[in-house]
């Protein structure tokens, strides 16, 4: 990769040198895109990951200066002769550039060379794994055996998790296996550990920390097929406390080694841990010999991240130049890249930092963890960790070192809660894109010299054009400095899609298209930097296309397509809790419930142990299920007449309501009967946020409707509806929409006011935001409701007509289905065994999780108490 970098560097800085690079390369393709690797499983071909385009690229196969060869392996260096040997010949050069990359890594134990156990490194690793899990998966059918495929990965950091998820995305089950007490532990402390732990397992892959494998084994007979390798395969992994798993495929992801063979035979300086030693410039002791990448040993240590690669192909491409540019030292930020687990690492993340202090804000319920490590006077940014919402990653990484400006706690603080990144102007010299080395100046620059959007700001400056991970900010500083010149600013949801939310909506509305790859082929955006940018997709246009198709009844949101894209509760139809278990939360409208269905919670609960609560949704939330008990929960509960309260969604949470006439004596309207009515008529319709609703008997408002999206009070005449209101960080009191509307009438309204806004918000704009930022505000709403403005009432009318007639239970018909219901498995070789790290201390005749000092306490019990065995 960093080859490539170094070629584009030298075309760009002397667009018209008189100088001739041959890069020799011992794949057999051209420079592809190492880092977006995993999108392989996603669909994105080889020729899409190729870097600088199909075709290799203007910068590299296209210009006369550069001859590129694949499948040309260096044999030898001669340094006295200053040739380089390949089976394509003996290649003079002046200078000689090595960026050989590293390795995978193969851990030394027995079995690594059985059939059936992978490394993870190129594009035919990647592809090679891919045909077998296909054809070991064929073979299970043919032999009548309908288990899913068993995968392992050796390996609990970045890649191991990438190639976990991976193994997932083939249909296989996965279990990551670390030597460590945490999964990514040179990243993230103990803290994010146990939240990222969380999030890994509620994507339905195991993991066993502090493991040991010792051994790769294998009883099966010899497998055979035409295209793979023929013996006998991996069946069996073994730890080092005599435990093991059944595995069919294992990939090994414990790190990388550096290629410096050729360095090595050439008498050139090998590092401690390998690699070729180079100084701040890149040089090797031999002054016509460079290293870059992985495989250069500098300041001591090789780096295995494509920033520091980068940094040093710009070195060496400027000092050939005649530049005096040297290295200023490692960055080792990092943010993983799975779809549904947000985790950030950068600076001092472990605050070793004398004197450091540690903010820290951790949301069990929200499954987030995040800590901002900052000076001893509070004021310097040293580092962080950030799991489960990595939004500020992008902001907080380039102010590593600098005075922050803002208490540390408003970076913590979700965005959706009213918090989020204090907007900074960023001086600039700050390096927002850490891969490609761009600074906020550049990024303005590239605006002021006439870049109109993120994509040309990318295509110009290459500022997100390799993890990603930068782009939200670097969209922020285009927006401003757009806004600046008094440039309209796009609305466009993402670097994928030009077009908002809400335009995005009424093209998949239009088209009827019903899948994720069919959607970013016809609308991705129309200015790509590559042909991979159109393909992939994103943490947050994927999301979004997930909730637009099932906002438009366009599938179950586990549908074979639809599931991938999901937010960690939508996957698994369940909120995860603090200990990495799972509420079950079954709906029950306006709060009224027979006593034959309070038993059958009653006995789930006794059963599984759960711990109980009514909630303030006027319903009975259980803690403490296991994933592999949701499907029987679920079972019992369905069969009983419930059905999901869908609290995990984008969607309607509940409608909150008082008991009305029917029973109190101020009450002038059956307030309890139309909260019923109105969450069977809305339950299920997903949403660009959550949204609630309350109704009271009468204007006393004891079911607090004026704190609800949609707040409904009876009157003398009908019903007052009011919109917008919610509580949490910005509590908002509702603004009145209607006043003495009949029972239809209000039907009508909220129906049009929630298609409305599910059409025209932005991703997760709450009705609050939305009626006073859409156009003509709450009037302007009035005039599309009830005047027809915009002629568009028939079809929201339809719309909501569509949804209530084609409503269905998301958990009764996952029942009913058997490949949905294998996502449901704590420990994919254990399906039914109960996760070991589950600990509950008794509290008031019930269980809560227990904390972590107080695991060793005797009174601790690995499954709920009443669970039964
Ligand atoms: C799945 C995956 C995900 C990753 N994700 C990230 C990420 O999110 N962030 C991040 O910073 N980094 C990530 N990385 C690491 C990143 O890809 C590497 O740091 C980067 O590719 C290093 O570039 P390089 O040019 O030094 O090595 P490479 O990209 O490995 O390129 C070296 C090339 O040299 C060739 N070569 C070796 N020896 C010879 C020889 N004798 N003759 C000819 N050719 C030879 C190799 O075949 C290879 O093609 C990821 C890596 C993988 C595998
Ligand atoms: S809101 Fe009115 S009707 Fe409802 S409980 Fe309160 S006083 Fe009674």
């Amino acid at each position: 990769m960093v080859a490539h970098r170094f070629v584009e560097a030298l075309c760009e800085r002397d667009p018209e040198g008189d100088w001739h690079v041959t890069v020799l390369g011992d794949e057999g393709r051209l420079p592809y895109d190492r880092v977006a690797l995993t999108s392989f499983f996603s669909g994105v071909s080889p020729t899409d990951l190729t870097l600088g385009g199909a075709d290799g690229g203007p910068t590299l196969a296209s210009d006369p200066r550069v001859t590129v060869l694949p499948d040309a392996r260096a044999t030898a260096v001669h340094r006295g002769s200053r040739t380089v040997t390949s089976a394509h010949g003996v290649h003079p050069y002046d200078s000689l550039v090595l960026a050989t990359g590293s390795t995978a890594a193969v851990p030394p134990f027995e079995g690594t060379d059985l059939p059936g156990v992978f490394v993870y490194r190129t594009l035919d690793d990647v592809a090679a794994l891919q045909a077998w899990v296909s054809a070991r998966t064929e073979h299970l059918a043919r032999t009548g055996d309908d288990r899913p495929l068993r995968g392992a990965v050796v390996g609990g950091g970045l890649l191991g998790l990438e190639a976990a998820g991976a193994l997932r995305a083939l249909g296989a089950q996965s279990t990551v296996v670390e030597f460590a007490d945490r999964l990514m532990a040179l990243q993230v402390d103990a803290g994010g550990g146990e939240s990222l732990r969380r999030l890994i397992t509620g994507l339905g892959i195991d993991v066993r920390t502090s493991t040991a494998t010792s051994a790769l084994l294998t009883d099966e007979p010899v497998f055979a097929d035409p295209t793979l390798t023929r013996g006998a395969p991996v069946s069996r992994m073994r730890f080092a406390s005599g435990d093991e798993i059944d595995v069919d495929v294992v990939v090994l992801a414990t790190g990388i080694r550096p290629r410096d063979e050729l360095a090595w035979a050439a008498g050139l300086e090998r590092g401690p841990r390998g690699g070729v030693v180079v100084d701040s410039t890149c040089r090797t002791a031999d002054p016509d010999v460079w290293a870059i990448g992985e495989v250069a040993c500098i300041e001591g240590g090789c780096v295995g991240l494509v920033a520091p690669g980068n940094t040093m192909a710009e070195i060496v491409a400027d000092q050939l130049l005649g530049g005096d540019s040297q290295y200023a030292g490692t960055d080792l930020s990092t943010k993983l890249k799975l779809l549904g687990v947000d985790v950030a690492s950068f600076g001092d993340a472990f605050a070793t930092t004398p004197g450091a202090l540690e903010v820290v804000y951790a949301d069990p319920i929200g499954g987030t963890y995040k800590k901002l490590v900052m000076s001893d006077d509070a004021k310097v940014l040293l580092g962080g960790v950030l799991v489960g919402d990595a939004s500020a990653y992008a902001s907080l990484r380039p102010m590593v070192g600098r005075e922050l400006g803002a208490d540390p706690a408003a970076y913590l603080v979700p965005e959706g809660a009213g918090g989020g990144v204090p907007s900074t102007d960023l001086p600039d010299d700050v390096v927002v894109c850490s891969c490609n080395n761009v600074t906020a100046g550049t990024v303005r620059q590239s605006v002021k010299d006439g870049a109109a959007s993120m994509g040309e700001v990318k295509a110009c400056t290459k500022a997100g054009a390799t993890c990603g991970s930068c782009i939200p900010l670097v969209s922020k500083i285009v927006d401003v400095e757009l806004r600046r010149s008094g440039v309209v600013v796009s609305k466009a949801l993402c670097e994928h899609f030009g077009m908002s939310r809400s335009q995005l909506f009424d093209a998949v509305r239009v088209t009827g298209l019903r899948t994720f790859s069919e959607i970013i082929a016809r609308h991705g955006s129309t200015v790509p930097l590559s042909a991979d940018d159109t393909s992939r997709g994103c943490i947050i246009c994927k999301p979004v296309v997930a909730s637009i198709l099932s906002s438009l009844d366009l599938g179950h949101v586990l549908d074979e397509d639809q599931g991938h894209l999901q937010d960690t509760n939508d996957h698994l139809m369940a909120n995860m809790q603090k200990d990495g278990s799972y509420s079950v939360i079954p709906r029950v409208p306006g709060g009224e419930i027979t006593p034959e269905k309070l038993l059958t919670i009653a006995e789930v609960a006794r059963d599984y142990g759960l711990y109980t609560r009514i909630t303030g949704g006027q319903r009975i939330a259980m803690f403490g299920a296991r994933i592999e008990q949701l499907p029987d929960i679920w079972r019992r509960l369905v069969d009983a007449g419930f059905e999901s309260g869908q609290a995990y969604g984008k969607s309607l949470r509940t409608v909150k309501s008082c008991v009305g006439s029917t029973w109190c004596r101020f009450g002038v309207q059956d307030s309890a009967a139309l909260a019923i009515k109105l969450e069977m008529r809305y339950r299920g319709v997903r949403s660009p946020h959550k949204f609630k609703v309350g109704v009271s008997g009468c204007a006393r408002e004891c079911a607090e409707a004026r704190g609800k999206d949609i707040g409904v009070i009876a009157t003398l005449k009908g019903w007052n509806l009011y919109v917008g209101g919610n509580g949490g960080f910005t509590p908002r009191h509702a603004d009145l929409l209607a006043e003495d509307l009949s029972e239809a009438e209000l039907y009508q309204a909220i129906d049009r006011f929630l298609m409305y806004y599910i059409r025209t918000a932005e991703r997760l704009q709450r009705t609050a935001a939305w009626v006073q930022e859409v156009d003509g505000g709450l009037d302007g709403v009035k005039q599309v409701i009830f005047e027809d403005s915009l002629g568009i009432c028939s079809d929201l009318d339809a719309a909501m007509s569509t949804h209530v007639e084609r409503y269905e239970d998301e958990w009764a018909s996952t029942l009913e289905d058997p490949e949905k219901l294998s996502r449901f498995a704590s420990f994919v070789n254990a399906p039914k065994e109960a996760d070991p790290d589950l600990a509950y201390i008794p509290v008031r005749g019930q269980v809560r999780p227990a904390a972590a000092d107080e695991r060793t306490s005797e009174t601790i019990a690995r499954t709920p108490l009443g669970a039964r065995p």
